[in-house]
């Protein structure tokens, strides 16, 4: 290749001389001389990690091939322009470096994050193996049964299995039966809520209805205190946001206008009405009707709600229609603060998105919120229909869709899926204050990162005694036998540094004791020679033990 450096490294204090002025980079692309400036820097760089200069050439499928391990779809619509381009080259069509160039112009964000694995999910191929091993696992599990309170839902076939994710930088993947509609049901609720606050603000919606968990039945006929709602994602409150989106538009227009809002969420994906589900809901929705009476005789509604249009506005809103695989997307434009990743689309304010999923948070679960909210701790909504809307917030959406439901209404296999990925990643809420005493891997690190970082925070941490950053960096992967140039390790430098907590730590996380540095030091002679007597006698009794272990495995 013909790329160089003019070479030029005057100091300022050096008399400058005509040669400055040529400028600093020049090149040959696609055989021609060229100039290059910061930004064919930037794209040569892109270039070069598919493995060529740039006077080189990749082929057309080498990058669509990078792009989709990174869970970028061909479909994604902000690839339209790039894609098109691509397609109408021949499949084994050469790309030299101005025709990349112009292909990453159009959107050179995405595939320059893409390329050098920036994604927020940056081993996403990992992710994809373990979210198979899951789905493959939770399949297994047929109990529960269909919801059969309308004819239409009991018909579902029950064994259908969808798990679909979509992460806040639009990667995706899809598994099972993603690309089957079921009709929302409830997870519609959330959506309703984000709607009204769009349109009246917090505190002319709160007046409306509560945000506590009712404790009760999601259809129970049952008002807090003030005689409102308990919260926008149970029955009554639901009917509640209805009554408040667009009362002024017409029937027709204000369905649109919910149903126009899910297409945004979902980045243009199919949205469509079951109107059987819909002529069923009517027909068997005494419970609905009753709720609502309650509420108008409470004088709960705003001024001017006509009671039985907003009820059949929220059995249409109940009956709309969607994939697993438009739900994630949906899914993660909350996990994004209301922006949809795939379309850049800005749907809800940012602050409305966090009351909605803090009400998810505590409400989202049926009766079994409080203990979802507990052990799995991710803002989620259900619907009966099978249909379970996860939010990772910052990270990405999930959407499950199962019909078995449990006794609290709940798809099973949902809830199991999500025990299963918060007992493998750090999505909880509140896994950042374990860890270190927990193997949940943090998805959004890379492996290198993880590796060469991790080991220079790791020994740095031990030199200090820094326990807590220990089980932070242990937590999120970084190999604890993992040794510096020197082949020191943090046991090294702990046991030199007299750090006991942090010895006491390692040795219980298995980690060897007798590594040996690049002089021949071992921990004990470190502690030894640093006077740590405490330290030396913890890794003497370790390693007595393991001595112990080895003459006698099976511990008799
Ligand atoms: N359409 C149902 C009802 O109002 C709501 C079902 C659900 O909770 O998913 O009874």
């Amino acid at each position: 290749m013909s790329f160089q450096s003019d070479g030029l490294g005057a100091t300022s204090n050096e008399a400058r001389t005509e040669q400055d002025l040529v400028p600093p980079h020049i090149g040959t692309v696609d055989g021609q001389p060229v100039v290059l400036n910061g930004i064919d820097l930037e794209y040569q760089k892109l270039f070069q990690l598919f493995g060529c200069d740039i006077d080189g050439t990749i082929s057309r499928d080498d990058l669509f091939a990078r792009l989709q391990d990174c869970g970028i779809w061909v479909n994604d619509p902000r690839l339209l322009k790039t894609v098109e381009t691509l397609r109408a080259l021949e499949a084994n069509h050469r790309i030299t470096f101005s025709q990349f160039k112009e292909i990453c112009h159009q959107n050179s964000s995405l595939i320059k994050k893409a390329i050098q694995g920036n994604l927020i999910i940056p081993e996403f191929q990992e992710m994809v193996a373990v979210f198979q091993e899951m789905f493959t696992s939770v399949r297994k599990n047929t109990s529960g049964k269909v919801a059969n309170y309308i004819p239409q839902l009991s018909r579902v076939n029950p064994e259908q299995f969808a798990v679909s994710i979509c992460t806040v930088d639009g990667q995706r993947l899809s598994l099972g039966d993603a690309q089957v509609d079921f009709c929302l049901q409830s997870v519609s609720k959330p959506v309703n809520y984000c709607l009204a606050l769009e349109e009246h603000g917090e505190t002319h919606v709160h007046r409306h209805v509560g945000r506590e968990p009712s404790g009760r039945g999601f259809n129970e006929l049952t008002l807090n205190n003030d005689g409102l709602p308990h919260n926008p994602l149970i029955n009554s409150g639901a009917i509640m946001c209805c009554s408040m989106i667009k009362p002024g538009l017409e029937p027709a227009d204000r369905f649109d206008y919910v149903l126009n809002t899910w297409g945004r969420l979902t980045g243009g994906q199919r949205v469509s009405f079951n109107n059987p589900v819909y002529l069923s809901e009517r027909r068997t929705a005494d419970r609905n009707f009753a709720l609502g009476y309650f509420m108008r005789e409470k004088q709960a509604f705003p001024a001017g709600t006509d009671l039985i249009q907003s009820l059949e506005f929220y059995f249409q809103c109940c009956s709309i229609e969607t994939s697993a695989e438009a739900l994630a997307v949906a899914a993660a434009s909350l996990a994004s603060a209301g922006i949809c990743p795939i379309t850049g689309d800005r749907i809800f304010h940012a602050r409305t998105v966090q009351n909605c999923l803090s009400l998810m948070s505590s409400c989202g679960m049926y009766d079994f919120s409080g203990e979802f909210a507990f052990s799995i701790g991710l803002p989620a909504k259900s619907g009966v229909s099978g249909a379970l809307m996860v939010v990772v917030p910052g990270v990405m959406g999930i959407a499950l869709w199962s019909p078995r439901l449990d006794a609290l209404g709940n798809s099973v296999r949902g809830i199991e899926f999500c025990k299963q990925l918060v007992e493998r990643y750090n999505f909880h809420n509140f896994d950042s204050l374990t860890l270190g005493e927990n193997k949940k891997r943090d998805p959004r690190l890379k492996k290198n990162q993880t590796r060469i970082e991790g080991t220079v925070n790791l020994c740095w941490a031990a030199s200090q005694g820094d326990i807590s950053e220990i089980q932070k960096l242990a937590s999120l992967g970084v190999d604890l036998d993992g040794a510096d140039y020197d082949g020191r390790t943090a046991l090294h430098l702990a046991a030199s540094e007299g750090h006991d907590v942090v010895v006491k730590y390692l040795i219980e996380r298995g980690v060897h004791l007798s590594p040996i540095d690049r002089w021949g030091g071992t921990p004990l002679t470190d502690a030894r020679r640093g006077n740590h007597e405490l330290v030396a006698r913890l890794l003497e009794a370790a390693l007595q033990k393991k001595e112990l272990r080895m003459k006698n495995p099976s511990g008799g």
